[in-house]
């Protein structure tokens, strides 16, 4: 099935075709480390992981690549009111950072780079653009000529700001030749940050710095550049005029991806307004895997309002899935669950596969293959995690009445569960199994007790299992053998 994507730079949805046959290189605007993370991120990121994992999982070789800036105003300024200096700043927001991702399960960055690394690759960029006359400079800096760059608003489709536009950073300076014109490098000012230049010493401006970097990994072009929709002007249209200007390739990159704003009680987060949330706070009363499925249930694109009632319905949700997922992994356990097993002894190795003969057989089968085929051709347009979603609250659902009904083998079951695994390593929601480290002593003991019921010898049986309970472990009967778990 071919991937269909939406570009930005067409407006359209096409049919995804790298450079490089299977091969991608994506690129994804970092944070700038000034500040803790909130959802609004958490939103772009999730979603980008899940975008990754999904090209890799249907045969894509992806390297994901990041910026983080750590040199910039916001820093700069943040540093001086904390008294400390702008690394020690920096260092201290990119470490929460990280383990912010980590915690919410975004694991597929192959290469963070810190701005800060790159200033031999920005200071080359602004180099040559200025030999090519399209960068000038003035006594505060070198800037960018966007009237040099005939395609400057070809992403965005314009080419001034706007009232709304959150992030612009386009800095002021009196003698700039137009308005729009951004900086390429600042010249500092004292007690400020600096590093040697041919243009006096300074430091990199803001967008120059993400094509220093693609250009270091990537070359002139490559694949998938994303990030938050608010950075579309003049962010990404700065990129495109940099690269394009530099190299006289186009395009800088193939397909243009974003992601909708992300509000808080239908309110757009701000500083003044107060109404951030930080991802670590959220994190401190619910699940990350509340966060993904709450960011996967809308589209990427889609614009998210984030409020208390859509995270209680989410929770009841994931509930839903956990419930279900618990009752197929483990149907020896529970109660309620009556999902077919042999009718006699326990459910071990020794005894015949459990597999429903005949019709009902087709059903489970039928249901699993709906799900496999409605999952991939959503996933297959424009990544649309919501169908893709509901293909998988709608095998809960069936899954379970097939439960209910006594008609799910316990083969079924296993397969539904690795089916469910499957989508986990896109989606990220269900829980981690955590890898429990059995001791030889116990595992011994485990075999011996296995031997005994073997021959049917329960007294030694039952004994080597208070032997393993007394050295704080028990051991379940499953279908697939003896289960060895840490006792409670
Ligand atoms: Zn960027």
């Amino acid at each position: 099935m071919a991937l269909k994507f939406y570009n930005t730079l067409t407006g359209k949805k096409e049919i995804f075709k790298p450079f490089k046959n299977k091969k991608v290189n994506f690129f994804v605007c970092g944070p700038t480390v000034y500040d803790f993370s909130h959802i609004g991120h958490a939103r772009t990121y999730i979603a980008f992981d899940a975008l990754v994992k999904y090209l890799k999982k249907i045969g894509y070789s992806v390297f994901y690549l990041q910026n983080i800036t750590d040199i910039d105003d916001k820093i700069i300024e943040r540093a001086k009111q904390e008294k400390v200096s702008f690394k020690d700043l920096s260092k201290r927001f990119e470490k929460e950072y990280l383990k912010d991702m980590k915690d919410l399960r975004v694991d597929s960055v192959d290469q963070y780079a810190r701005a800060a690394d790159y200033i031999k690759e920005i200071i080359s960029q602004v180099e040559r653009l200025l030999e090519k006359g399209f960068a000038y400079q003035i006594s505060d800096g070198i800037y960018y000529d966007i009237k040099k760059f005939k395609d400057y608003g070809k992403l965005s489709k314009r080419t001034a700001q706007e009232a709304e536009d959150a992030v612009s950073r386009i800095d002021e300076a009196k003698e700039k030749r137009n308005k729009g014109d951004f900086c390429l490098w600042k010249i500092s000012k004292p007690n400020e940050p600096k590093w040697k230049s041919p243009f006096g010493e300074g430091r990199p401006g803001w967008h120059i710095e993400d094509t220093a970097i693609t250009e270091k990994y990537f070359g002139p072009q490559y694949d998938i550049h994303g990030g938050a929709n608010e950075l579309i002007f003049p962010h990404h249209e700065a990129e495109i005029a940099q690269m394009e200007a530099v190299s006289g390739k186009k395009p800088l990159v193939k397909y243009w991806t974003h992601t909708g704003l992300l509000t808080v009680n239908g309110i757009k987060m701000s500083k003044s307004l107060k109404n951030f949330i930080s991802i670590s706070e959220f994190l401190k009363n619910h699940s990350s895997r509340i966060l993904r499925l709450f960011i996967l249930k809308s589209h990427y694109r889609s614009p998210i309002d984030y409020n208390e009632k859509a995270i209680k319905q989410t929770e009841k949700e994931l509930e839903r899935i956990d419930e279900f997922v618990e009752k197929i992994r483990h149907p020896e356990r529970s109660e309620g669950s009556r999902i077919k097993r042999p009718a006699a002894g326990f459910f071990g190795r020794s005894l015949p596969s459990s597999e429903v003969k005949g019709p009902q057989n087709d059903i489970a089968k039928k249901i699993i293959l709906k799900t496999k085929k409605y999952y991939q051709s959503a996933m297959a347009d424009d990544f649309n995690t919501p169908k893709a979603l509901a293909a998988i609250f709608d095998l809960v659902k069936k899954g379970n009445k097939l439960i209910e009904q006594n008609k799910l083998s316990a083969k079924q079951a296993q397969e539904i569960y690795n089916l469910m695994l499957k989508f986990d390593k896109v989606l990220g929601i269900l829980p981690i199994k955590k890898k429990l480290v059995i001791p030889q002593e116990i595992k011994k003991l485990v075999q011996k007790r296995e031997k005994a019921r073997q021959v049917k010898d329960w007294a030694r049986a039952d004994q080597i299992r208070q032997q393993i309970k007394k050295k704080g472990y028990k051991t379940e009967d499953t279908l697939r053998g003896p289960k060895i778990k840490k006792a409670k």
